[in-house]
């Protein structure tokens, strides 16, 4: 899952970043509402955190600007505390959801998981695919109950599969989610991982849709 973040103060800039990628998810960084804008409509984000006070452009004509050009990606704007209005005007240009600052970290995680999960379909932090639980709160995963140790690009990759079940996601998708902007992209790299996956996972689970890319069975229903 690859993650936007937009907020011009430097240190909270890093300090979300930082608690993003712990939490095992690759991070985008723009420091005002310019680059956040260009950045947003032209990256595919899983979602994204957008500070209202920024320079060049305020977060809400940030915000509004996306919605109208078609970019969907979930949205959680941060608003100063007290300004209820803020979060008016954000939830009425599209954002999600908010936190008002000064806000524990904790919250922002918890928030954007949800968002992320609500955009998959899914109504809890747990997310099941045959005997594959995925514990994206914990980021931990289990196979019938076994837990299993991934690295985590691993993690990564898996979660977006989870996230995206039934659906073919390509090589490229793929690339796009789990690598930052500054990474050196390969898509066959992608392959590897996959490789690594199955060895850990069992072989059937991650299928291969030949010229497409990869989608994850549930060990069920042929479809
Ligand atoms: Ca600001």
């Amino acid at each position: 899952m690859r993650i936007l973040v937009v907020e011009d103060d430097e240190d909270l800039n890093r300090q979300i970043a930082a608690a993003l990628s712990d939490a095992g998810y690759v991070v985008d960084s723009a420091r005002d509402g310019e680059e956040g804008y260009f950045l947003g409509d032209t990256e595919p984000y899983d979602a994204i955190v957008l500070d209202l006070g920024l320079p060049k452009l305020d977060g809400l004509s940030v915000l509004e600007k996306w919605r109208r050009a078609g970019r969907t990606a979930p949205v959680l704007i941060l608003t100063a505390r007290d300004r209820w209005s803020d979060k008016v005007a954000g939830i009425d240009a599209g954002a999600d959801d908010y936190v008002a600052k000064p806000f524990h970290m904790e919250e922002v995680l918890a928030r954007l998981r949800a968002l992320l999960r609500r955009a998959a379909g899914h109504a809890t932090n747990e997310i099941e695919c045959g005997p594959l639980r995925l514990d994206a709160r914990a980021a931990r995963v289990t196979v019938n109950g076994t837990p299993v140790k991934l690295t985590s690009l691993e993690y990564r990759l898996l979660a977006f599969l989870m996230h995206h079940q039934q659906q073919v996601v390509s090589r490229t998708e793929l690339t796009e989610h789990l690598y930052d902007q500054d990474f050196d992209r390969d898509s066959n790299t992608i392959e590897v991982f996959v490789g690594r996956l199955r060895k850990k996972l069992g072989a059937d689970l991650i299928e291969t849709v030949r010229g497409m890319g990869y989608r994850l069975r549930d060990g069920g229903d042929e479809d």
